[in-house]
C-alpha cells in the first residue's frame, strides 16, 4: 500500500530529527559530479545520467557489499576539507527542506584522512559547513564519530584522540558539536566486543554512545552492545531473533535507529512488508526513523515516514515518534527541552489532518 500523497506533504511538514545519517552517504549526485571536476578526480562517467548509478543504489542492490562499492566512488573526493564543508553545508539544507530540524550526523573520519588532513581537520571541516547550514537554513546539527571495525587499533586510536579533543558535553543547540561515538562497518569480521575499551572510555568521559549492530547478521553484537551499556543502537533488526534481549531493550528503553529504506535494500530484510519496525514499536522499543544514507539510496526522510505509513504507522503514531526522537539525542537535557517545545507547539497545529486520516 502507497502513502496518500496528502499524507506525504503532511510528513514533509511534520518537524523531524535524523540521528542516524551519514555524511559520505549523503552526497547528492550533481555535488559528486562537481567535485569530481574541481579536483580532477577521473570517475567512469562525466555526466549527471552517467554518475546517478554509480553513486545511488537501486532496487536491484543485492547486499551491503555491493551497497559499500559506491564509497569507491565518493571517497577520493572527499579528501579535500572545502569539500567535506560543502557537503555538510548541502546535507543541513536538504534536512531543512524537508523539516528536518536538528540532524546528528555521522562520519568515519580515518576513511577521509590524509598526513595533510587529519581526523580533527575532517571534523572541523565537517562543523565549519553544519554551522553554515545551520545559519542560512535553521536546521541546526551534531557529529557523531564512527570508529571503524576493519581499522587497526591505531586508525580507532587517532579517530577517538580528534572526538575527545572536540567534544563538547555542554554544547548549544545552535553550536553544531561533536557530542557521540559508534561504530560501524563489516560487524560479520569484526565483533563489537573488539572495541569494548573505546565504549568504556567513552562511558567514563561523559561522550555519548551508539553503536551498530544487529543490521546484518545475528545477535551476539546486540548483546555485545548491550553489556557495553550503549545509549542508542544503530538498525537492531536482529533483535526479533532473541526474545530475552528484545525484552532488555524495552526494560531499559534502548532506543533503535531505524533505517527501513536501508535494511531492505543491503538486504537485511527481504522485503519492506517484512521489515519488524512496526512490530518493535508494538512491543514497546523506542524506535526512531531515520535515513542512514540518503544519497546513496536517493530517498529523503519524509520517504521513510512514508515508507513507515505502508508499514501500519497512523500519522499520529508518527509524529509521536517524531516528538519522541528528541529525548535520545545526544544534546543536554535543556537543549533537548526547548527543542521539544518548538515541536509539540507545532505538531499541535497539525494534528486535525492527522485526525482525517485515522478516520
Ligand atoms: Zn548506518
Amino acid at each position: 500500500m502507497s502513502p496518500d500523497p496528502r499524507d506525504i506533504d503532511w510528513l514533509r511538514r511534520l518537524p523531524k530529527t535524523d540521528i542516524h545519517c551519514h555524511l559520505d552517504g549523503s552526497l547528492r549526485p550533481q555535488t559528486v559530479l562537481d567535485l569530481s571536476r574541481q579536483y580532477k578526480v577521473k570517475l567512469p562517467a562525466d555526466t549527471l545520467e552517467g554518475i546517478t548509478p554509480l553513486v545511488q543504489v537501486g532496487p536491484t542492490c543485492g547486499s551491503l557489499r555491493e551497497f559499500l562499492d559506491v564509497f569507491d566512488v565518493i571517497y577520493p573526493l572527499l579528501r579535500h576539507p572545502a569539500a567535506v564543508e560543502r557537503i555538510a553545508y548541502e546535507l543541513v539544507e536538504d534536512c531543512a527542506l524537508e523539516n528536518i530540524r536538528h540532524v546528528e550526523v555521522r562520519l568515519a573520519p580515518e576513511l577521509q584522512a590524509l598526513s595533510s588532513f587529519d581526523s580533527e581537520k575532517v571534523l572541523e571541516a565537517t562543523l565549519k559547513g553544519l554551522d553554515r547550514g545551520a545559519r542560512d537554513f535553521g536546521t541546526t546539527s551534531s557529529v557523531i564519530v564512527c570508529l571503524f571495525r576493519a581499522h587497526g587499533p591505531a586508525e580507532n586510536r587517532r579517530a577517538f584522540g580528534a572526538l575527545k579533543r572536540l567534544f563538547r558535553p555542554q554544547t548549544k543547540l545552535s553550536q553544531p558539536a561533536v557530542v557521540g561515538v559508534d561504530l560501524a562497518g563489516d560487524e560479520a569480521r569484526y565483533p563489537t566486543i573488539q572495541f569494548a575499551s573505546f565504549f568504556e572510555e567513552a562511558q567514563e568521559l561523559g561522550i555519548h554512545t551508539t553503536c551498530h549492530a544487529g543490521e546484518t547478521l545475528g545477535t551476539a553484537n546486540l548483546e555485545a552492545a548491550l553489556q557495553l551499556s550503549v545509549m542508542r543502537i544503530g538498525h537492531g533488526i536482529h533483535l526479533m531473533e532473541d526474545q530475552r534481549l528484545l525484552a532488555e531493550v524495552v526494560r531499559r528503553k534502548v532506543p533503535l535507529e531505524v533505517g527501513i529504506t536501508s535494511n531492505v535494500s543491503t538486504k537485511s530484510v527481504p522485503n519492506l512488508a517484512s521489515h519488524p519496525a512496526r512490530t518493535f514499536h508494538q512491543a514497546g522499543v523506542p524506535v526512531t526513523l531515520n535515513t542512514d544514507d540518503r544519497g546513496i539510496l536517493g530517498i529523503d526522510l519524509t520517504h521513510e515516514y512514508g515508507q513507515a505509513v505502508a508499514l501500519g504507522f497512523s500519522l499520529e503514531e508518527l509524529a509521536g515518534i517524531a516528538l519522541g526522537s528528541i529525548d535520545h539525542l545526544f544534546l543536554p537535557a535543556p537543549e533537548r527541552a526547548r527543542l521539544k517545545l518548538a515541536f509539540e507547539s507545532e505538531i499541535a497545529t497539525m494534528l486535525p489532518r492527522a485526525g482525517r486520516a485515522l478516520a
